[in-house]
């Protein structure tokens, strides 16, 4: 069972780009959970078709530990997938963080991660990899971590961050990076700019996914391009994407850039803002 993180700034494409890796490996065979850490509860939803199951922090609330049931909070989606969110606390009370290690120990105490699963993938929020959201890599759930990032300042300032995280946590624990997603936002030189920042950080962009206008009518269709018309050019991206994944075996602990060498490597491929 291998154990996926996604992280990325916000509104990067993280939760996109994962429940479209994860259909297209449940299209090839694999058997999946999908685990949303993010209080939004929004990261299952293309797999599930708009619908909404309740989270497991709300369950928990609402019943209590004793009462909570595995079918009440994993629901299967588009090719099985088993579709998990975590939930958060009020906003403003509690750490986050904390209640999504809740959630996954909840998880593990019904019985969910069987043996039989291929992929657990986290969905997890944050910007940076704050004490509370790096608690899945810290209580060592996510062993393998994908950044996703665009060629974008706060993109990569994010990502240098996240790679921060990751060494920190590397060091004395199993989590490690197992590349960038480079979720195109049309910057100039992008595609260069984001392998160069890869390899100065000790990785490598393990794909570049265009940017898609068909991203967005299978949104609004609740569902992922896979599922929404796999015959799309950009169905075909996000199945390498998943085979990229599929092969990898190259996870490394990074090595992140300091400020000025992020700001003189955007100058030199040509960013101006
Ligand atoms: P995050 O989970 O990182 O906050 P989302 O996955 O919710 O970000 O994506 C934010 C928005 O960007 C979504 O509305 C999604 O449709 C759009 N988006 C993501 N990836 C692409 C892409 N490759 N092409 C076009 N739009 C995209
Ligand atoms: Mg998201």
């Amino acid at each position: 069972m291998r154990q996926v993180a996604f992280y990325g700034k916000g509104g990067i494409g993280k939760s996109t780009t994962q429940q479209n890796t994860a259909a297209a490996l449940a299209s090839m065979g694999n058997k999946i959970m999908v685990v949303g850490c993010d209080p939004k509860a929004d990261c299952t939803r293309l797999l599930l078709g708009g619908t909404r199951q309740p989270s497991v922090l709300d369950t928990l609330r609402d019943i209590g530990p004793s009462s909570v049931q595995l079918d009440t909070v994993l629901v299967k989606g588009y090719g099985g997938v088993k579709c998990v969110e975590s939930g958060g606390p009020e906003p403003g009370v509690g750490c986050g963080g904390r209640g999504v290690i809740t959630a996954i120990q909840t998880l593990e105490t019904l019985g969910a991660y069987k043996e039989d699963l291929d992929y657990v993938f986290y969905d997890v929020l944050g910007d940076v990899v704050c004490g509370g959201f790096a608690m899945p890599i810290r209580e060592g759930y996510a062993r393998e971590i994908y950044i996703v990032c665009s060629g974008e300042y706060m993109a990569l300032f994010a990502a240098n961050n996240i790679a921060k995280g990751i060494r920190k946590f590397g060091e004395r624990g199993y989590a490690r990076l197992g590349g960038l997603i480079c979720n195109s936002r049309m910057v100039e030189n992008e595609r260069e700019m984001v392998s160069e920042f890869a390899k100065r950080i000790n990785t490598k962009m393990i794909h570049f996914v265009p940017r898609s206008k068909d991203v967005q009518r299978a949104e609004i269709n609740r569902k992922t391009v896979i599922d929404y018309d796999p015959t799309l050019p950009q169905a075909d991206e996000y199945r390498k994407l998943a085979n990229e994944i599929n092969v990898n075996e190259d996870f490394t602990i990074p090595t992140p850039i300091g400020q000025d060498e992020l700001e003189d490597l955007m100058r030199d491929y040509g960013i101006v803002d």
